[in-house]
This record gives structure tokens, sequence and C-alpha cells, in this order.
């Protein structure tokens, strides 16, 4: 049977720490399903859509991924709609634990069938977050190294749009 894996995140946008996870999820797995959530708590800059497109171009060389949009719902639910053994998420550092600890209980405690596999960021991207590009960048900071080409680009015009 083909392992599936989900992959669920924010994607605010997607960085270079994103990726070196989906590609090493991408080698455990079957296929890896990148799901796009809507988390309405957070005012996002890019929308779904945007966010999607730019996910799959960024992926392009990495056959066995899919990129969808979800909003509402648990998690949890989709992953067994999609046929997914495993739920995938980076962690950083102790806060990172501290959080990944907790939603993979809760998870847990919502269906037995799906196990969270936590992949350590590399030690390159450790200190990367979705949040800090959006920081650095929104005051023209050059983020071109952390982020994927089209995604570096994609930052750019938004912030000339938000001037
Ligand atoms: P969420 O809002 O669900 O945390 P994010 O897009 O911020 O969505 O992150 C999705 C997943 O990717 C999380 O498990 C997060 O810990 C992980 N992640 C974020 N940045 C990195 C990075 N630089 N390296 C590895 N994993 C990361």
């Amino acid at each position: 049977m083909k392992k599936i894996a989900l992959f669920p995140g924010s994607f605010d946008p997607l960085t270079n720490g994103h990726v070196d996870t989906i590609r090493r999820a991408a080698k455990l797995f079957d296929e890896v399903v990148i799901a796009v959530l809507t988390n309405t708590s957070k005012v996002s800059l890019f929308t779904a859509e945007e966010k999607k497109t730019l996910i799959e171009t960024s992926l392009e060389s990495i056959e066995n991924t899919r990129v969808i949009a979800h909003t509402g719902g648990l998690t949890v639910e989709l992953a067994k709609e999609l046929g997914a053994v495993a739920m995938i998420r980076g962690m950083r550092n102790t806060s990172d634990f501290d959080y990944e600890y907790s939603i993979a209980s809760m998870n847990k405690l919502q269906t037995n069938d799906i196990e969270t596999v936590i992949l350590l960021a590399d030690e390159h991207y450790r200190f990367l977050s979705s949040s800090l590009i959006k920081e650095v960048a929104k005051f023209g900071g050059d983020v071109s190294s952390l982020v994927p080409m089209v995604v570096n680009k994609a930052i750019i015009e938004k912030y000339k749009h938000q001037k």
C-alpha cells in the first residue's frame, strides 16, 4: 500500500527550512501531501491560493509531492480522508518542542491511527521562520538565500504594493 504523509502548515510563506523538511519526508514516504491550512486567528500575507501556487512551483523537482489548500476541520480528519499514515512536522528548538508535543498529543487523542513524525530542522535552517522572513523583507532586507526564488519575488511584490 502507498504510504502517504501529510505535512500541514501555514507556509506564510514557504521557506527553505520547509522545503528541506519536505525533501527529507519525500524520501521516507511514497507521497507527501502539503496542506496549506488557513489559521483564522492569524493574519496572513499570502492567500491560500497564492501559497499553494508558490509551493507547487518551488517543489517542481520533488515528484512525489502534492499541494492542497484546506480550511476548517480537524487536521487528523483531513489526514484520514487522504489515507495518510503520518503527519510530518518540523522542529527547530525547544519552543517548537513544546508546541509540537502538545499538537501531537492532542492529535493522538483524536485518533490512534495516524503517527506524528517530527523531523529535526537542519542546522542551517534552525533560526528560520516565516515570520522572521516577513519581518526582514518588510523593511527591504535580503531574504533571497532563505526562501525559494519564486517566493522571494512574490514577497518583494507584496511589500511593494503594501507601501
Ligand atoms: P504552523 O502555523 O502550523 O506552525 P508553519 O508554516 O509555521 O505552520 O510551520 C509548519 C511546520 O514546519 C511546523 O512543524 C514548523 O515547526 C516547521 N518549520 C517551520 N520552519 C521550519 C524550518 N526553518 N525548518 C524546519 N521546519 C520548520
